[in-house]
């Protein structure tokens, strides 16, 4: 077994992991280990921006910007984890800026900034342009900017090297366990310190705006370490995905103005959300559109779709400010944006769940925050929790860069004080080779696509924007016999180099033990809250659910859930602005 040896392994290079790269590297020597090129990174994808009070085009502040994201987040957001967030952000665009990210400008050639649903001026009065862009490739400029960064930095990359487990000595977490894609060689990595940063899982469902790549492999190797995960029955649904694909175009496209219709040419949010209409937060949205369809209001000869309409923008407005989502729409459904309204649908879209971590990134591991040492997480896979219930638009990406960050900083400050490694143990990459030979000797059996083609489709049906009872108790059976099934995967492809098929079948593993949780949690949370919306329990139990979920799945399928409280400090600390974090009914 060979071993290689760093200070710091990130695991991920999107967003998250490349600026805790960037900030670690400048005192230790890092390694980020991803299993895409880092550009390929789905940080990349994100289109519409990353928002903070700058008040570049009106008066803003942050404490606005952190009761939109309380009250956003269904009143399940850590509000000391918001506050760091909305405080922190417009030093973090200024310092994404100085980076290199060409933001697009004003005309006096400040930062732009856009609408986006659920962001307001003065506590909820109307909608506040706070989203910072570079046309809608926000994503993309972003990541290409922070790469240069490491790169400037001498971080270490390891690319196509995918990560299957963590290594633990004597329960610090002190490495990784690799498959090195291009070879199929297993390495073993030894670090002070290990940061998670592997990004959502919306491939978990059939309809999504994800990349492939987003198979949540890391909350499915946590698991198997005894850390549970936190919230996640909490899965976001973006209101416009393209009808039948799920490939997102962005909200900013209703930040420029585009309104949604029903099939009588109908504007129908100003019915659901008379203040701020189509800006409405992402849960309330999609639950409307649903609506029209089932009232019979969807457009199309299967009455099944929603139209975005954005025939009344400038043809200039549209090819300078959404260059990217009017390609989309003429390449995929040949509809050309400036002359047709785009049929959309619901997609499944981001993770509000995840690995729990405190607001220094550490991995904390049960209901009293215990901290499990070596080990930190940030970004999409980790759960802080500052979007609770429902994440507002443009708050995961400064959530990255402003976690990402003080994950960095933390790290630092743990590799200086830390004098020796912890060591790998001799045997740290046992179980990933047992997995591997014992999937490459199956013969007989199903295979992984339809395995996963199964699980796709039920998660759709029975775990998405509408729960019932009924359907949960059904989707805990399915998960049952999904789970037998994969123990019989079979992979045609026996070989070393790029097996993608044994890959998919490990992958497969990892995603059925956290869509467990996924359908436990929505189970037993018996209420309705952000985006999870359940129809036997319409209302919202503060009473009895204004807790996190932990749940945790072992390899055979049991399960454990347990609770945590929220964090309330801005509701309970002792100002002006309290009555405005207290928990109320949500309205718009
Ligand atoms: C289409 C789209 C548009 C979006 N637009 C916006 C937006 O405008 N504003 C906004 O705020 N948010 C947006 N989001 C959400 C946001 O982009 C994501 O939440 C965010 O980019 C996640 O970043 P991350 O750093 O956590 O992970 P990612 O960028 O997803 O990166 C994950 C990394 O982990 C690596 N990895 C995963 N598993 C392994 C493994 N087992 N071994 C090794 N490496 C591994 C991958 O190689 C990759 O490098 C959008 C999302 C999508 C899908």
């Amino acid at each position: 077994m060979s071993v290689i040896n760093h200070d710091v392994i990130i695991v991920g290079a999107g967003l998250a992991g490349l600026r805790a790269a960037v900030e670690a590297a400048e005192y230790c020597d890092v390694a980020v280990i991803s299993k895409l090129h880092p550009l390929r990174s789905h940080s990349g994808a994100a289109q519409g921006g990353i928002c903070a009070a700058l008040g570049n085009e009106e008066e803003d502040y942050p404490l606005w910007h952190a009761f939109d994201t309380v009250k956003g987040a269904d009143y399940l957001g850590d509000q000391d984890a918001i506050e760091v967030m909305c405080n922190d952000a417009p030093r973090a665009i200024i310092e994404m800026e100085h980076f290199g990210v060409p933001f697009s400008r004003t005309k006096e050639g400040k930062i732009a900034q856009r609408p986006f649903g659920g962001h307001t001026r003065n506590f909820g009065e109307a909608p506040v342009r706070r989203a910072c862009y570079a046309a809608d490739r926000t994503g993309h400029v972003c990541l290409h900017t922070l790469y240069e960064q490491c790169i400037k930095r001498k971080v270490r990359f390891y690319s196509e090297y995918q990560v299957l487990d963590i290594c633990e000595t004597e329960g610090v977490v002190c490495g990784v366990v690799t498959y090195n894609i291009r070879t199929g060689e297993i390495d073993v990595f030894n670090s002070k310190a290990v940061m998670f940063a592997t990004g959502g899982f919306g491939r978990a469902y059939k309809t999504t705006s994800n990349a492939h790549a987003n198979t949540g492999d890391g909350l499915g190797i946590v698991m198997r370490h005894g850390i549970p995960l936190e919230d996640m029955e909490f899965v976001q649904f973006h209101p416009t995905g393209l009808y039948r694909l799920g490939i997102l175009v962005t909200e900013g496209a209703r930040g420029e103005g585009g309104v949604l219709r029903n099939a009588s040419g109908e504007r129908f949010m100003e019915r659901y959300a008379p203040t701020v209409k189509d800006l409405a937060p992402r849960d309330m949205i999609s639950r409307c559109m649903y609506q029209e369809v089932r009232e019979g209001r969807g457009v199309g000869t299967a009455k099944d779709y929603i139209s975005l309409d954005l025939t009344h923008l400038s043809l200039k407005q549209i090819e300078t400010k959404l260059p990217e989502i009017s390609t989309f729409a003429k390449i995929y459904l040949g509809v050309d944006p400036s002359k047709n309204p785009i049929p959309v649908q619901p997609t499944c879209h981001y993770a509000m769940g995840g690995i729990p971590t405190n607001v220094d990134g550490r991995v904390v591991t049960d209901e009293k925050n215990t901290v499990k040492i070596g080990f930190w997480a940030a970004g999409e896979c980790a759960c802080v929790s500052v979007h609770g219930a429902n994440r507002l638009g443009t708050n995961s990406l400064l959530d990255l860069i402003v976690f990402g960050r003080r994950a960095g900083k933390d790290i630092v400050q743990f590799v200086r004080e830390t004098k020796g490694k912890m060591p790998v143990q001799k045997d740290a990459d046992k179980k990933v080779r047992e997995k591997i030979n014992n999937i490459l000797s199956r013969t007989k059996g199903e295979s992984v696509g339809k395995i996963r083609a199964d699980l796709q489709q039920m998660m759709m049906d029975k775990v998405s924007v509408f729960r019932t009872e009924e359907l949960l108790a059904s989707a805990c059976r399915d998960i049952k016999s999904l789970r037998e099934r994969a123990k019989n995967a079979v992979v045609q492809d026996k070989g070393k180099e790029f097996n993608t098929d044994l890959l998919d079948a490990i992958e497969l593993e990892f995603m059925i033990d956290y869509s467990q949780t996924i359908i436990e949690g929505a189970y037993h949370r018996k209420e309705s809250r952000g985006a999870h919306a359940h129809e036997d329990y319409p209302k919202r139990d503060d009473a009895n659910f204004m807790k996190h979920t932990l749940c945790l799945v072992d390899e055979g399928g049991h399960s454990e859930i347990k609770y945590k409280p929220v964090n309330m400090a801005l509701a309970e600390r002792n100002w002006e602005y309290r009555e405005k974090f207290v928990a109320k009914e949500r309205k718009y």
